[in-house]
């Protein structure tokens, strides 16, 4: 076990658990996508999952640049996130209120990494590396327009379409 000892180990600890959450959600959007039903939802989720590929070259590079093997520390967030996005996945449901969910699942994914990438960035600023900060805080940005598209998409139409929905099978009982 790594002793946290200084900033930058603990800097490098933060780098090894987004590893980890970065390479379980390149394994889980193409699934989360295939099971979208709107257009513009889907061509969000296939444009984060490129997003996501490049989060992981990313982290590589800030590994190279702290003197580090690329090592993943399972993060058990994520994991149980993905966990819950799939049962949620798996249960029954109309085409718009599976795609406001689905939204749903994908805001708290986003809202870890944003609060992940935040707080790395700030660590990779406080101990001098400008060159770790950039990279950090060029996928926290991405993250960020992911999570406010994710928003749009919802308020614009899912959201309201999914509730008309649920008054149909309603009125239909
Ligand atoms: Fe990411
Ligand atoms: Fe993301």
């Amino acid at each position: 076990m790594t002793k946290l000892n200084s900033l930058e180990t603990l800097l490098l600890h933060e780098v090894q658990d987004l590893y980890s959450a970065e390479k379980q959600l390149v394994k889980a959007l193409p699934k989360v996508a295939k099971k979208v039903s709107s257009p513009q939802l889907r061509s969000a989720v296939e444009e984060h999952l490129q997003q996501t590929e490049q989060h992981v070259n990313r982290l590589e590079q800030v590994f190279g640049l702290l003197g580090a093997d690329p090592k993943a520390r399972t993060c058990k967030a994520m994991k149980g996130l993905i966990n819950e996005a799939d049962e949620m996945m798996s249960e029954k449901a109309s085409p718009a209120t599976r795609d406001a969910a689905i939204i749903a699942a994908a805001q708290k994914v986003e809202h870890y990494e944003i609060a992940s990438y935040g707080t790395a960035r700030k660590w990779a600023q406080t101990v001098g590396r400008d060159d770790i900060t950039r990279l950090l805080d060029e996928t926290f940005k991405e993250e960020e327009q992911t999570d406010r598209r994710l928003t749009e998409l919802a308020t614009s139409g899912i959201n309201q379409k999914a509730a008309e929905q649920m008054e149909e099978e309603d009125f239909a009982e």
